[in-house]
């Protein structure tokens, strides 16, 4: 550990140097890459956690530079998991970065727990919040809940072992559509960055042996209020008190569409991998972005191809016709 380089931290009477060298033995996995996993990321980074494990299953669009700290304009069209993996990396050469170009669903999220200390969510969806809370429960890595949404932002502990998980605190997953989402609420750009530091906060508190805050942080960035509530464990807690796993056991949707953005993603029904390099020679109007993703530009549509089989077909929401191109430019 290069004491130098966090001088700063080590000065610190709640860190000092046993604290400083504590994170650099950790591990932290981050779950989605946008605003909030963006400035979690970075912050982990700086800080010195010893390894970050980033997860996304996106690529990085123009929308995104104006709250999404890791990109700049020569990331646009590459994996977001990538261009943070090169971020990072030219950040702090002294921690391992590993990154997954995936979509997190029940059949993989074990694996990418996989020697982690703690999770980060830095997601967008209860859906997949719902799963962290499944497997996180199940096999006991505690993970940290952050959510944002308008000038209101939401920041939860969950320690399985010890305390509620988040289906103490929402016990049934909102239906879709019953919520307002970043499109029809809009965000400030301030907020993601502020939840996803005190997150880190509670985070390196974590990572360092040190007591962390109990409650359900609520905070309105716009009219400085904030509001810390207790949450208990359910006695009847569907997940860590009856252990019934249920969006682990969710039969994986191969084909969604993704909400707000005229796209469909469509996982492969078996593991493969694509020889990316033959698709772009195959296909005139085809071009690569990174390692992992080539981009297939049609007259109406985009097909953004992952090495892994998974596509996103940009230009509808109609499953069939996402689907139907799958199967004429990809295969079966
Ligand atoms: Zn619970």
């Amino acid at each position: 550990m290069d004491t130098k380089r966090y001088a700063r931290h080590i000065a610190l009477p709640e860190m000092g140097e046993k604290g400083q060298s504590k994170l650099s033995e950790k591990s932290v996995a981050v779950f989605g890459l946008g605003a909030l996993g963006s400035t979690i990321t970075d912050a982990l980074a700086r800080t010195g956690v010893g390894r970050l494990k980033l997860v996304d299953r996106d690529f990085v669009e123009l929308s995104n530079l104006n709250h999404q700290i890791l990109y700049d304009e020569s990331d646009l069209g590459i994996p977001k998991a990538e261009a943070a993996l090169g971020r990072v990396n030219k950040i702090n050469s002294d921690i391992k970065v590993e990154s997954a170009v995936v979509d997190i669903n029940p059949t993989n999220i074990e694996e990418l727990l996989e020697d982690v200390d703690l999770v980060m969510d830095g997601s967008d969806n209860m859906e997949l919040r719902y799963l962290v809370n499944d497997i996180c429960v199940k096999i006991g890595v505690p993970w940290i809940y952050t959510a944002v949404l308008g000038t209101y932002g939401m920041n939860m502990n969950v320690f399985p072992t010890k305390g509620p998980c988040l289906r103490c605190l929402i016990p049934e997953k909102p239906s879709r559509g019953s919520m307002d989402t970043c499109e029809s609420a809009g965000i400030l750009f301030t907020l993601p960055r502020t939840m996803a530091n005190i997150a880190c906060t509670e985070a390196i508190k974590y990572l360092t042996d040190k007591p962390t805050r109990q409650e359900l942080l609520t905070f309105d960035i716009w009219g400085y209020e904030y509001e810390l509530t207790e949450v208990e464990r359910r006695d009847d807690c569907e997940t860590c008190v009856e252990r019934n796993f249920e969006f682990l056991a969710l039969e994986e949707d191969l084909t969604t569409e993704l909400c707000g953005r005229n796209s469909v993603q469509i996982n492969p029904s078996e593991k493969v991998e694509l020889p990316l390099d033959q698709l772009v020679k195959r296909f005139e109007s085809a071009e690569r972005k990174g390692a992992n993703m080539i981009k297939i530009n049609l007259d109406d549509h985009t097909l953004n191809v992952f090495k892994n089989g998974r596509v996103i077909v940009e230009g509808t929401d109609d499953t069939k016709k996402a689907r139907s191109l799958y199967s004429r430019y990809i295969g079966k």
